[in-house]
């Protein structure tokens, strides 16, 4: 029987080729999995303590085998901060949200505050207060410190400290001149503020991943930071203040809404190593969750 001449040229061209396919893949998939492991390894021994990192304490890994596995792989870094990020968030929270609902769509543009790890400082468990009664039992175990200077601006006490510091060394002002508007709000305040801008509609659209210029707008009822104590409204004009206020764990972490300040308390290299993205939007810079 004759073979036909296809056969016999493209065959072995074939053969090789699929050889090289999963040659190439098995050896990646292997390598994927063992530079997730020597990530992993990296993150654990910090994220039990809660001492959060100054420089990744890997054992048994050199600097070196991590740097090139973080420049070469920069999606696989991202998937590895995320999960360290969910992991760190996941011991304040009663239950991680699934990727996509709502609750995580607010924890990626609300939750840099969960990295907290400053003695004093509370964290809610739950993402989304539901009304009036759940934020007040939360906020009725907040140890507060007012803000010097100021009518009625309360924050948590190590909260309201960093940002009395800073505004010893430089001149601060909240957004309103008494402002407890700026400070810490109640569920009501937040309520009327979203309604003043938006509505159900909008939250659905939300939901639906259609819409997220409105959370630097205005957070959805029972989301908002300002509603956890950690939060403050500022007017910062320059980069000095700028500097102070990162100097003393106050960052810019919800996309442009440029006057809102968030007190995390770790420095701008260890938001960095903790996979946050500093991120400059129209001239202002910010630091947002790895999510
Ligand atoms: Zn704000």
């Amino acid at each position: 029987m004759k073979i036909p001449v296809w056969q016999t040229t493209m065959l072995p061209v074939i053969t090789l080729v699929v050889i090289c396919y999963f040659a190439l893949h098995n050896t990646s998939s292997i390598k994927a999995n063992d530079n997730i492991q020597i990530l992993e390894n990296c993150s654990n021994t910090n994220l039990s303590t809660h001492k959060l990192p100054g420089k990744l304490p890997c054992k048994n890994t050199s600097q070196k085998t991590i740097k090139s596995i973080t420049t070469t792989s920069s999606s696989l870094l991202s998937f590895i901060y995320q999960k360290r990020f969910l992991t760190i968030v996941s011991e304040n929270l009663q239950t991680l949200p699934q990727p996509e609902s709502l609750e995580y769509i607010l924890l990626r543009s609300y939750g840099a505050a969960y990295i907290n790890r400053q003695p004093g400082i509370k964290l809610p468990e739950k993402i989304i207060f539901a009304n009036e009664k759940e934020t007040k039992e939360f906020q009725a175990t907040l140890n507060m410190g007012k803000v010097n200077g100021t009518h009625n601006c309360y924050l948590q006490k190590p909260a309201a400290d960093a940002l009395n510091r800073a505004r010893t060394q430089i001149k601060i002002p909240l957004m309103s001149r008494y402002g407890q508007i700026n400070c810490t709000r109640s569920f009501s305040t937040t309520l009327r503020l979203w309604r003043k801008y938006a509505n159900d509609r909008t939250l659905e659209k939300i939901r639906q991943g259609k819409e997220t210029k409105i959370l630097g707008i205005v957070a959805p009822p029972g989301s908002s930071q300002h509603l956890w104590g950690l939060a403050v409204d500022l007017r910062v004009t320059n980069q000095a203040q700028q500097k102070i206020l990162n100097q003393n764990g106050w960052y810019r972490t919800v996309k442009n809404d440029t006057p809102h300040w968030t007190y995390i308390g770790h420095s701008p290299e260890e938001l960095a190593l903790l996979g946050f993205k500093n991120k400059v939007i129209r001239g202002v810079n910010y630091w947002l969750t790895p999510l």
